[in-house]
């Protein structure tokens, strides 16, 4: 008998019935047979000797495909848990080491380790390595695999839940180490060439908390040292670049145990914060935004009548509590608001956009496993906006917001990519203002930007979307901003306005949030400076360093004849060697050096954080070219000789 399963291409392939990938890789070519590593049966990786079965969709997969470095590092799980074995016996108990993003974990029990411990056992895999060890797949007997486990009940769980029904269960051996596992895995141990342990966490068998807690041990794997090394200097650099840590140094935010996912500012954060703000209000005015102010705090009927209460209520996101025999809630969005501010008058297309803009504080109860410093919380700041519109008016409107997001993200040294999510199966609105909006979006984008990317029916069901992904200064992805349509909220709330015709008609309406939340940029943005800010974010933009304590009080004349910038006084009696330090480990663009020769000439001895120096200039001179550089919101300091 045989079968027919599909290939990648669409193209069907007829197979004895029983075939395995490896066999169906052979039917193929012999060479692809050879280099068969693994397949996918309908999108599931699984292991080469795998049965396929009428009418699959088969992958096969070489060294040369995608899911290879998966595969390789679940092997190098493998390699680690055989290391362990070797130097700790019957001692440590292995529970799960699968794949990651970035490598590979296993979670172990029985045994104390540290990231001391880390040498050693990299010592005992690369000679597991080096042995070049045959991994081979085994198929034992159900029985034959209790005992083996006689000692390991989260294997014996596994073996109970997970692996399959059949009498046999399939194994790796690699060596004198053998393990449950369905694969797949590399022919060789030898292939796992560029391997890492990087770091120790706990973790609950089953990420339940009632369960034993776990020593859980993270590594990486490449198929290459030179790919390993790559990674490993990102990782450095990302480390190095972290908001939380940046933002503990230069004493810009916490997120104290009391508030969970709610950060508070600090001074110096709080002044970035404000010239963000204050940015973003003069871009609003410039797109005719007016801005307005809603209260966090609602009975919970207002987000029934716009349809949000089902989207975060029921999925747990938003807070809400009974008062007073009343459902009262935070908001979790500025739609509904806005709505009413829109509603709250008679409306007539003459005047038509009606633009609303808000710093709009808004809660959501995300998972407290999720959160972290600014980029995952629970209060956050959108800098939110909403556009109630004609649908005429649509494409004009959207490209004045492209325009001013790239405008505005190119002022902090973003690349920016665009991404458009068409019509859903479940999209809801009349059909015809879904073409007639997808056109006009597409118009948009076509005329504004250069490239940008469709992801065809992924839009809202109220609407179509135009996602705003930004690339930071270590090419790393961050989805921000956004522009959405809706044409269901004005359908749902009822809002109308009344049309050329004297008839009521439904507006279009537009969500825009250009930076996204205040608390997410700003996160991106430290990691994306390094905590070295241009001159008119940063929150001390000028140091003075008085050489000795003589020159203190022309110092003070100095600050005060600069009272327009953020300049502070280094006023510990330093060296001015260690001042200069100071300055410098503190991201601050300029200092000035006062010593008797400045005092005496009336001038000023300037140094910038790229460690150019310029002496001899007057006070007026480096106030203009200060005032230039921020005025400009120019990136990079660059006004010294
Ligand atoms: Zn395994
Ligand atoms: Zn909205």
């Amino acid at each position: 008998m045989s079968i027919q399963v599909e290939l990648p291409d669409g193209s069907e392939l007829e197979v004895e019935e029983h075939a395995t990938i490896e066999d169906v890789a052979y039917e193929i070519g012999t060479g692809l047979g050879d280099d068969t590593v693994a397949g996918k049966i309908n999108s599931e990786l699984v292991a080469k000797e795998e049965n396929v079965s009428e009418g699959d969709e088969i992958e096969i997969v070489t060294d040369q495909s995608d899911e290879y470095i998966q595969v390789l590092r679940h092997s190098a799980a493998h390699v680690f848990a055989q290391a362990l074995k070797r130097i700790y016996g019957d001692d440590v108990k292995l529970t799960i080491g699968p794949w990651t993003d970035e490598g590979f974990y296993y979670d172990i029990e029985g045994i104390e380790i540290e990231e001391e411990d880390f040498e050693e056992i990299e010592e005992e895999m690369q000679k597991i390595v080096e042995e070049n060890l045959e991994i081979e797949r085994e198929m034992l007997p159900r029985e034959e695999a209790e005992e083996f486990f006689e000692d390991n009940e989260y294997k014996r769980e596994i073996l109970n839940n997970e692996a399959g029904e059949g009498d046999e269960v399939s194994f790796y051996k690699q060596g004198e180490f053998k393990d449950l596992c369905k694969g797949p895995h590399v022919s060789s141990t030898g292939e796992v060439e560029g391997f890492k342990l990087l770091e120790i966490a706990g973790a609950y068998w089953r990420g339940d908390e009632e369960n034993e807690m776990l020593t859980r041990v993270y590594g990486t794997a490449f198929p290459t040292e030179s790919k390993l090394e790559d990674f490993l200097e990102k990782k450095r650099e990302a480390e190095k670049r972290d908001h939380r840590k940046i933002g503990k140094e230069m004493d810009l935010f916490s997120v104290p145990e009391h508030a969970p996912g709610a950060p508070h500012y600090h001074r110096a954060g709080m002044t970035i914060r404000r010239e963000l703000e204050e940015y973003i209000r003069e871009k609003n005015k410039e797109l005719g935004y007016e801005e307005v102010w809603t209260p966090e705090l609602n009975k919970a009927e207002l987000w029934k009548k716009t349809g949000h209460y089902e989207a975060f209520k029921e999925e747990g996101e938003m807070f809400a509590w009974e008062q007073d025999d009343t459902e009262y809630g935070l908001k979790p969005m500025n739609c509904a608001n806005h709505s009413h501010i829109f509603d709250s008058d008679k409306r007539s297309y003459k005047e038509l956009p009606i633009k609303l803009s808000e710093f709009g504080t808004v809660n959501r109860n995300e998972q407290s496993g999720e959160l972290s410093g600014l980029l995952r919380v629970r209060v956050l700041t959108q800098d939110d906006g909403h556009a109630y519109m004609r649908k005429d008016q649509i494409e004009e409107e959207v490209k004045a917001h492209l325009e001013k997001i790239i405008e505005m993200y190119d002022e902090f040294g973003f690349e920016v990519n665009f991404i458009m999510e068409t019509k859903p199966p479940k999209a809801q609105g009349p059909d015809e203002l879904w073409d007639e909006a997808e056109t006009a979006l597409k118009n948009a984008l076509e005329e504004k930007v250069d490239d940008y990317e469709i992801k065809p029916e992924e839009g809202a069901f109220y609407g179509p979307k135009i996602g705003v992904e930004v690339e930071d200064a270590i090419g790393r992805e961050w989805q921000l901003g956004t522009v959405q349509l809706d044409f269901v909220i004005p359908r749902n709330y009822g809002l109308k306005y009344v049309g050329k015709d004297n008839e009521e008609h439904y507006p279009v309406m537009l969500h825009r949030a250009i930076l996204g939340s205040i608390e997410r940029f700003m996160g991106v943005m430290i990691e994306h400076f390094a905590g070295d800010f241009p001159t008119w974010l940063a929150p001390e933009q000028v140091r003075i360093l008085p050489v000795t304590d003589d020159n203190i009080n022309y110092a003070r004349e100095i600050q005060e004849e600069l009272d327009d910038f953020r300049v502070e006084i280094e006023s510990r009696s330093w060296t001015v060697g260690k001042k200069i330090q100071a300055a410098h480990d503190d991201n601050v663009p300029y200092m000035l050096i006062l010593g008797d020769d400045e005092e005496e000439a009336g001038n000023l001895s300037v140094r910038d954080r790229k460690e150019r120096e310029e002496s001899d200039i007057s006070v007026e001179e480096f106030r203009e070219r200060l005032r230039d550089e921020v005025e400009e919101k120019k990136l990079r300091t660059d006004f010294l000789n």
